[in-house]
C-alpha cells in the first residue's frame, strides 16, 4: 500500500536558517587563563576559545549544550538568568570539554550508549567535578549538582559512581512492622 502523498496549504517554510552566533569570550570571560580550561585544551587554548562560537537561546527547560553539527556552544538566556553561578561555571567547564571532544571528531552522542555511561560524558563530568571539587564542594554538593531532570535517581547514581563522585546512602526503606518507639 501507498501513503498518500499530504497536500500542504500554499505556505513557505524556510530550509536554510543563518544561526546567530556570538563570540564566547565576548560573553565568558576570564576562562582562557584557568588551569581547568588549559587542561582541557593545552597549549591551544587561546585560540581554542577565540574560534569558539556561542549561540542563545530563549527557553525554560534546557542548559547548554554543545552543537553536534558544528561544534558551537548553546546556551539558555533563561538558565543564565536564574541558574546558581557556580553550577553555571561548572557546566562552562563540562561543556569545553565537549567542544574538544568534537574538535578531535569524536561522536558527541554516541549510540548504544546510555547518558551516565557515554565515554564523552564521563570525560565532561570528571573534568567538572575535579574543578568542583578544587572550589571545595564535597560528594554531597557535587551529587547535587549531577541532578537534573533527564536522569532518574538510579542514573544519577550510576552517573555519580562513574565519575568518582560518592553518592549519599540511600534513604532506608520504611520498614513494614511498626517501630516500637520513635
Ligand atoms: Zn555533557
Amino acid at each position: 500500500m501507498t501513503m498518500a502523498r499530504a497536500r500542504l496549504p500554499d505556505v513557505e517554510i524556510p530550509k536554510d536558517i543563518r544561526l546567530r552566533y556570538d563570540r564566547f569570550l565576548d560573553h565568558f570571560k576570564g576562562f582562557e587563563d584557568l588551569p581547568a580550561v588549559r587542561a582541557i585544551f593545552g597549549s591551544k587554548t587561546k585560540t581554542a576559545l577565540q574560534s569558539l562560537r556561542v549561540e542563545f537561546f530563549s527557553s525554560k527547560w534546557g542548559y547548554m549544550g554543545v552543537s553536534d553539527e558544528d561544534g558551537h556552544l548553546v546556551v539558555s538566556t533563561h538558565y543564565l538568568r536564574t541558574g546558581k553561578r557556580r553550577d553555571i561555571y561548572l557546566d562552562v567547564i563540562h561543556e569545553l570539554v565537549h567542544v574538544r571532544q568534537f574538535r578531535e571528531g569524536k561522536e558527541l552522542f554516541p549510540e548504544g550508549f546510555e547518558y551516565p555511561s557515554a565515554p564523552t560524558e564521563i570525560e565532561a563530568y570528571r573534568t567538572c567535578v575535579a574543578e568542583g571539587r578544587r572550589l571545595g564542594m564535597d560528594d554531597a554538593e557535587l551529587f547535587e549538582y549531577l541532578k537534573v531532570e533527564w536522569m532518574d535517581e538510579k542514573d544519577v547514581r550510576k552517573l555519580a559512581r562513574n565519575v568518582g563522585v560518592r553518592p549519599p546512602p540511600r534513604r532506608p526503606r520504611r520498614s513494614a512492622r511498626k517501630r516500637a518507639s520513635s
